[in-house]
């Protein structure tokens, strides 16, 4: 009999949580169940991150460990999706023989095909074209009809900006907007199930829109805020280089718009800045900041930094830690450069030894770890408005939420909470979640 059951296991940035999102609907629409345990699966897929060559061997290894279940049990399927995918395509057919599909980053929408065509006729599929502009415009994913108080909600897709060091214009394809009135629609319905927070993604939300007849991103959040049910907007992420005024000056105006901002820095050095082709200097970064500061005074911050790029000289590394020091972020994924093939930094001669970039990587981690740590411990004893989610990790009837500064709150309380608005009184901070005490249910 057909072993109807899938195991999926999803890597990497937000984007590939909501094609699987996406995956798990279009797999049920053929009749297929999910189950966490691969052993028990009929098909199992790996939705898979290039960004780093951290991710991609994670990726190969996690694919090694499905080899003796397709030896025990020849009639399993596996596939593997995302941009590893997108990146080797029909390569990875040759490269590992146990594998049966492979689905590029605009293909997901052909899964149930490829996998009723493997699951009949015993063949071995590869799909990895990019689409044209036409048709993706029909496939942004969207889910709604899910129990849950916060979502991602897709508006663009792709880049066109090319840092040197990047791989994702090349396994994204394109930029490309989705058009308002669809996101506005989804945002609605989603608001009519009880979804309270959504959060608008795309690889550079910030530049919603200029590639088409579209509103602006400030003007789609201004329409997103007047959606009644929705209390609470975030969005990310944002490029520097495309943070306009006008977009600041949302953070003053709008009230549903979270006092959080992810705005990677990458570095702090001009001289990098230039090389990774960023588009901005230190300067204007640390003009944006200032002014994000001027039209909401607690705002915070969060940042990705790249150390160990080729030529990153000591005072360039130092120029990055001074940065830290003066913005003072909340919390940074701080990442040692991984030269990506078919980059233009590939290029690039990297002198550093590994040890070296490990050294500076440690020193960052160890700065930025006492301003994150200096930033929650001021936070003990004040009371924040939190959106309570469910259940925490930490079970034993504790309920998690999360603050305006989407930082992780954790507090006694009961489960019929979930979905309503509290204020607790933070207690205690930990390096990745706060500890509080309800004080009373608020709204
Ligand atoms: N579009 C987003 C995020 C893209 S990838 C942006 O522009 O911010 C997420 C993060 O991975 C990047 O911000 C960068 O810090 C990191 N990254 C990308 N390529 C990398 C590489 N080759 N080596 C190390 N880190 C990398
Ligand atoms: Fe990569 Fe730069 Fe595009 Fe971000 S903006 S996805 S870092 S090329």
């Amino acid at each position: 009999m057909n072993n109807k059951t899938f195991y999926l296991e999803t890597f990497g940035c937000q984007m590939n949580v909501v094609d699987s999102e996406r995956i798990i609907d279009l797999l049920a629409g053929i009749g297929y169940q999910q189950t966490d345990e691969p052993e028990q699966a009929g098909l199992v897929l790996l939705h898979t991150c290039a960004v780093r060559d951290k991710a991609v061997r994670k990726a190969y290894g996690h694919l090694g460990r499905f080899k003796p279940l397709k030896e025990r049990n020849p009639e399993l399927i596996i596939g593997m999706g995302g941009c590893i995918a997108q990146q080797e395509g029909k390569q990875l057919l040759e490269e590992f023989p146990y594998l049966d599909l492979v689905f590029g980053t605009h293909n997901v929408h052909r899964l149930p095909e490829m996998v009723q065509q493997v699951a009949e006729k015993h063949v071995r599929c590869e799909e990895t074209d990019f689409l044209d502009r036409e048709t993706r415009l029909q496939l942004f994913p969207s889910r709604t009809g899910q129990e849950a108080f916060t979502r991602f909600v897709t508006i663009m897709q792709g880049c066109d900006n090319f840092c040197s060091y990047c791989v994702v214009p090349y396994v994204r394809g394109r930029e490309i907007s989705r058009p308002s009135a669809e996101i506005l629609a989804e945002i609605r319905e989603l608001a009519e199930q009880g979804v309270r927070e959504v959060t608008l993604i795309g690889q550079n939300v910030n530049s919603y829109g200029t590639k088409e007849e579209e509103i602006s991103f400030p003007a789609l959040l201004e329409q997103v805020n007047g959606i009644d049910g929705i209390d609470r907007i975030r969005f990310t992420t944002s490029h520097p280089k495309d943070l306009s005024d006008e977009l600041i000056d949302c953070f003053g105006r709008l009230d549903k718009l979270c006092k959080h901002l992810h705005l990677p820095v990458q570095c702090g050095s001009d001289n990098i800045l230039k090389t990774m082709n960023r588009g901005y200097s230190r300067e204007r970064y640390l003009n944006i900041v200032s002014r994000l500061h001027q039209v909401c005074p607690d705002i915070r911050l969060s940042s990705d930094v790249i150390v160990g790029f080729p030529g990153e000289t000591e005072e360039d590394f130092a120029e990055t830690m001074s940065l830290l020091e003066k913005v003072r972020y909340t919390e940074i994924y701080s990442f040692i450069y991984s030269p990506r093939s078919g980059t233009t930094a590939a290029d690039m001669t990297d002198e550093f030894t590994a040890e070296a970039k490990q050294k500076r990587f440690n020193r960052m981690l160890d700065t930025q770890q006492e301003i994150s740590r200096q930033i929650w411990e001021a936070d003990v004893g004040t009371v924040q408005e939190v959106l309570v989610e469910g259940e925490s990790k930490k079970g034993a009837g504790q309920l998690f939420g999360r603050s305006t500064w989407n930082r992780i709150v954790n507090f006694s309380g009961p489960e019929e909470l979930a979905g309503t608005w509290v204020s607790v009184k933070i207690t205690k901070a930990f390096r990745n979640s706060l500890l509080g005490e309800l004080v009373e249910p608020s709204m």
